[in-house]
């Protein structure tokens, strides 16, 4: 055999193994995913979601206290309310008594050095269950969508959330946070990460499920993207960079791979997220308890996987396993 054939020497050890990786997991690489809700005494398991639950504001200290002794450091707050009003502009999202602002606040008192972000979007709060504002026909009417969830992420900002993550997809609301936050003196306090590519994804159910933010009517694909739009995601990409997003994130992470590669060629002075979301995670479990996979192999092989592509956070459920793993 010829020198130049001979690769395996290279990787024979489990040490030389991780020296192969241009980066390692590490545990602040982790944000996790938390569902909020109005009951502040809830503790309510997501069926679909294994192990994940609704929580209530007076039951976060004790669900999260022993993942930050473990090393979490960053967390993405989801607004579940069941006892609102909802109406046609998602009025509940930033009631000062509602569920994420006191989860905020109530966070930033417990755990001071904890990253709070927040999920900032209208369909959990609108009775219609659209991410945006509507035309009488039922269409999205994007200037006064893109104004209302602007007011929602400096409101959050304001209650002392480290992070405002737009998930709705409006052409121009990166620009318009970004303009709201500096207005409000918060320029330089609170990222603005946008949810820049954010496909049409089949799944997204177990969310849904757990946070009950299915449309009443129609579907998202008007400003969510087509899975098979490449050159789209690439546009919006490099518009949310553009417009001032300070994280670029792709949504869902398995089957977008190439796109999270094509945000780290095309931002590379970003930090790229990607949300290895609800389907996804139920899926590995579904296949770990299938016998198909051992587990924690296969998550491990998920997330290396974003990494290799070009992510450098990884929002997922896995988080508390990660915490004990790494
Ligand atoms: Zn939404």
């Amino acid at each position: 055999m010829d020198i130049s054939s001979i690769l395996q020497g290279g990787y024979a050890h489990p040490t030389s193994r991780k020296w192969q990786a241009s980066r390692q997991l590490t545990k602040s690489m982790f944000m996790y995913p938390i569902f909020i809700t109005d009951d502040a005494n809830a503790s309510t398991e997501i069926a679909t979601l294994p192990g994940q639950r609704r929580w209530g504001i007076n039951k976060l200290e004790g669900f999260l206290a022993p993942l930050v002794a473990k090393g979490l450091e960053s967390v993405i707050l989801f607004g579940v309310p069941f006892n609102c009003a909802k109406d046609g502009r998602g009025t509940p999202a930033d009631d000062a008594s509602g569920p994420v602002i006191l989860a905020i606040k109530k966070l930033r008192s417990l755990f001071p050095k904890l990253y709070i972000a927040c999920d900032v979007c209208l369909c959990e709060y609108t009775d219609h269950g659209h991410c945006g504002l509507l035309h009488g026909d039922g269409t999205i009417n994007t200037p006064p969508s893109v104004e209302r969830i602007a007011e929602v992420a400096v409101n959050y900002a304001r209650a002392g959330a480290d992070c405002v993550a737009p998930s709705d997809m409006m052409d121009g609301r990166i620009k318009a946070i970004k303009r709201g936050l500096m207005d409000a003196g918060l320029g330089n306090k609170c990222t603005l990460m946008s949810y820049s590519a954010k496909f049409a994804s089949s799944l997204y159910g177990p969310f849904r499920d757990a946070a009950g933010s299915a449309p009443s009517f129609g579907d998202r694909k008007c400003y969510q993207l087509p899975p098979s739009a490449r050159g789209l995601a690439r546009r919006a990409i490099q518009r949310d960079a553009a417009e001032g997003a300070d994280i670029i994130m792709v949504k869902p992470a398995m089957p977008y791979l190439d796109i999270i590669s094509d945000a780290a060629q095309l931002t590379p002075d970003h930090p790229i997220a990607c949300y290895q979301v609800s389907g996804e995670f139920a899926m590995v479990h579904a296949g770990g308890a299938a016998g198909v996979y051992d587990l924690k192999t296969m998550a491990f092989e998920s997330v290396e996987s974003m990494v290799r592509a070009g992510a450098t956070l990884i929002l997922t459920y896995f988080t508390p396993e990660f915490l004990d793993w790494l």
